[in-house]
């Protein structure tokens, strides 16, 4: 199938890309890496009459640490934060997730702002940004927005984001000295969407955590942080102690069923990965099996 007949701007700046998303309002939509956007006209599930092209805008390319923050533009290419030593540096996570997001060639033309205005609640990259305490930056008719990543998925495929912003930029704080990070995710083959996946970040001191930020992805309509992880943080995690947040977190989360788990193994499936990540972080083989009450 091919998509519907559509009208094609490439945006030169900022302002003219919100000058066309203003003029088209829900007639039209941003084209950035293409990745989601072209599978999806082709398939007519959407049939936008304007593409406005943001490719050739640079300002809304590049990562750049400034102090304690780093920013990454919206146009950043999967490919680009994995290769990036600042990355490596200031945000781990995000190379290790990256690795997961399909292969090479999608890798290459794919997103980092595509990915997060998509929404997709098994995507990677907007479960990482809960884990990494992200600001998200939008820009609009009225100016700049601000708002932290937990706020900014609102359900499936949908976001804060209004049909007149472009979402420009990403802010971290960069990586604490006592940081340490856990990634992985349940799949059927290896670049497949999550059926479900983790992604964490904690401080670490004396065997203990001071922090912990547990963001589930593929669990729900949107990624979800964890309230238990305050059950872990400030003493020493015992078999109990995680096997009484383990039970928990299967009562916070509420995962749909689909042609790939019922919403029972999703349960299943995040208590496992709880329990790999606290081990994994504290460095304690024995609360691999996830703790027994
Ligand atoms: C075969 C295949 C497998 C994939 N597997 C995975 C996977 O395992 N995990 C994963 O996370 N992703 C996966 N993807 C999706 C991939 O990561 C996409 O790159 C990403 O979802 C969208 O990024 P994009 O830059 O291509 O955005 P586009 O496709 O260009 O846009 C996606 C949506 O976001 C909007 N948009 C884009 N940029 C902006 C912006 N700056 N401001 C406002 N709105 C914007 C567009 O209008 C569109 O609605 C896969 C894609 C394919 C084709």
């Amino acid at each position: 199938m091919k998509a519907s007949a559509f009208a094609y701007a490439r945006a030169t700046s900022v302002v003219n890309a919100l000058e066309l998303l203003a003029a088209h309002g829900d007639k039209a939509k941003v084209l950035s890496g293409g990745q989601s956007l072209m599978p999806a006209m082709n398939l007519r599930l959407i049939s936008p009459e304007l593409i406005v092209d943001i490719n050739g805008i640079a300002e809304l390319r590049g990562i750049a640490v400034r102090g304690d923050t780093l920013k990454l533009g919206a146009l950043t290419r999967h490919v680009d934060l994995m290769r990036s030593p600042e990355i490596a540096a200031h945000a781990p996570l995000l190379a290790r997730a990256i690795a997961h997001i399909a292969h090479p060639a999608i890798r290459n033309r794919g997103t980092l702002g595509g990915s997060l205005a998509h929404a997709d609640p098994a995507s990677e990259l907007p479960a990482c940004m809960l884990a990494l305490n992200a600001t998200i930056i939008m820009r609009g008719p009225g100016g700049e927005r601000r708002m932290a990543a937990e706020d900014f998925f609102t359900g499936i495929y949908e976001t804060a984001l209004s049909v007149q912003e472009l979402l420009v930029a990403v802010e971290l704080p960069v990586a604490h000295k006592n940081a340490a990070y856990f990634f992985d995710e349940f799949a059927r083959r290896h670049g497949d969407y999550a059926i479900v996946g983790l992604a964490a970040q904690a401080i670490v001191k004396d065997g203990i955590f001071a922090d912990l930020r547990l963001a589930f992805f593929a669990v729900g309509d949107r990624p979800v942080l964890a309230k238990i992880a305050t059950k872990l943080v400030g003493g020493e995690v015992t078999p109990a102690i995680l096997s009484d947040a383990s039970m928990a977190l299967g009562e916070q989360l509420d995962p749909q069923e689909d042609q790939q788990a019922s919403a029972s193994m999703r349960r299943h499936l995040a208590k496992v990965l709880l329990a790999r990540c606290v081990s994994a972080l504290l460095g304690r083989p024995d609360l691999k099996a996830g703790g027994s009450a």
